[in-house]
């Protein structure tokens, strides 16, 4: 079987890494808990900036929220690496800007993720996975952003969405909790 995952907040939790970053950058102490009750995906409202600071805030910290010590969400390393030692393909699809792509790729090894070279996607917009994700006719994937997962809902491909504050609208759609107990149902359903 293939398996696609997008990574910011599928896979790591970026934006609670980004959230204490803009704290300590920002001088402010908002609480985890304004954060984890944000219904959008972007987070500086809570910073009280505006869509416009809160974009350029975003892009200007775009170094030190990709490669510094961003937080994987447990058990998910060990996830992927289960599929691929029980033979399945895991490839990655991520919107992460051209430039980042191959860092981003290297950091996912460093941080022992099973990446195939080949088998690594980035740069594109969020409403193009689509395409990428037919093309590769892919069986599952995983994404969190409800932007991505409107597109894939009636596609052949079985989509599970990581559950966020902000996508917990989207009832129709398998949820990832936790990434061990999605495995275990996975690697039994499949066996
Ligand atoms: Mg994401």
């Amino acid at each position: 079987m293939k398996f696609g995952f997008d990574i910011d907040d599928t896979l790591i939790n970026l934006r609670e890494h980004a959230f204490h970053l803009y704290n300590k950058k920002l001088k402010q102490t908002v609480e985890l808990d304004v954060f984890q009750n944000i219904s959008r995906v972007e987070i500086h409202e809570a910073f009280g900036l505006t869509d416009d600071e809160g974009k350029e805030m975003w892009n200007s910290s775009l170094e030190e929220i990709y490669y510094t010590s961003c937080p994987i969400f447990p058990g998910a390393v060990k996830a992927l690496q289960a599929l691929v030692n029980a033979g399945h393909e895991v490839y990655y699809i991520t919107a992460r800007p051209k430039e980042h792509g191959e860092r981003t790729k290297a950091w996912m090894k460093q941080q022992g993720f099973p990446v195939d070279d080949k088998r690594f996607f980035y740069g594109m917009q969020d409403e193009e996975k689509l395409d990428i994700i037919k093309e590769l006719e892919l069986d599952y994937y995983v994404d969190d952003k409800p932007a991505v997962l409107d597109t894939l809902v009636n596609g052949s491909t079985k989509v599970y969405v990581k559950d966020q504050s902000y996508n917990r609208h989207l009832q129709d759609i398998p949820r990832i909790v936790d990434w061990t107990a999605f495995i275990n149902t996975i690697l039994n359903n499949n066996e």
